[in-house]
């Protein structure tokens, strides 16, 4: 039979440890929910990177149709000027204009047509980025509702939790509570029973004193609490 002090600090230390676990479990849901949210960022950053592309390449070809526009300008007037001249130089270096000219053209519209098909393959890009956007979407919110109860719920746990933590603090005592907290603060379970002459925490052996302090029943309660040489547990006998 356990003393009714360990009793009372065995009751603390399991109401403690089920705090203690949903704290842990409250505190990684923020992380998770950050994590949905990359998600969703990442897919609208493939889909704003893609816009930016397309947009890009547009302006490209805008530019391309005007230069062609102002070649083939040039090309009309050399043509005329050409069927006007008399002088068969003056005939044949507007012709070395127009070919210069022509050839000019012809690799803007092959640029052109570079930049067209960029276009399509920009578009497509764009297509299947805002489609997986819009696939995950409600998946990713259903995730961070879901998580967001979980949240709620959770906090509402800890608080029934910490308030089973504050009663079954009340009767274990000033002193005692001071040990206990000590010791929970670096080791937890804090209250371990000595198994085979070793500590249940660190798992070594104690010394003759602490076993016996350990064994003693001191069921008024006024003993000082056996604890660990080598961890600071505080150790009970478990018979
Ligand atoms: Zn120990």
């Amino acid at each position: 039979m356990l003393t009714p002090v360990l009793q009372t600090l065995l009751i603390l230390q399991d109401r403690d440890v089920r705090r203690r676990a949903l704290e842990a479990q409250l505190r990684g849901v923020p992380g998770e929910i950050a994590g949905v949210e990359q998600k969703i960022a990442g897919e609208k950053a493939a889909i704003d990177a893609a816009k930016t592309e397309l947009k890009e390449l547009e302006t490209k070809k805008k530019l391309l149709e005007t230069e062609i526009g102002v070649a083939e300008d040039k090309l009309g007037k050399y043509r005329t000027q050409q069927s006007q001249v008399r002088k068969n130089d003056e005939y044949q270096a507007l012709g070395h204009e127009i070919e210069t000219t022509e050839a000019a053209v012809g690799a803007l519209e092959e640029q052109e047509l570079a930049v067209m098909y960029a276009i399509d393959e920009a578009k497509k890009k764009f297509a299947a980025a805002e489609a997986e956007l819009k696939a995950n979407i409600s998946g990713h919110e259903a995730k961070i509702r879901t998580l967001r109860e979980r949240e709620g719920n959770l906090a509402k746990e800890l608080e029934a939790a910490q308030a089973e933590v504050a009663s079954a603090r009340a009767p274990v005592g000033e002193l005692r509570l001071k040990v206990y907290d000590r010791v929970a603060l670096r080791n937890m379970p804090a209250v371990v029973p000595v198994q085979g002459g070793k500590c249940g925490g660190c798992h070594l052996k104690v010394s003759s004193e602490v076993e016996s302090a350990a064994r003693a029943k001191n069921t008024d309660g006024t003993a000082a609490l056996a604890t660990c040489d080598q961890c600071g547990r505080i150790v009970y006998w478990e018979s």
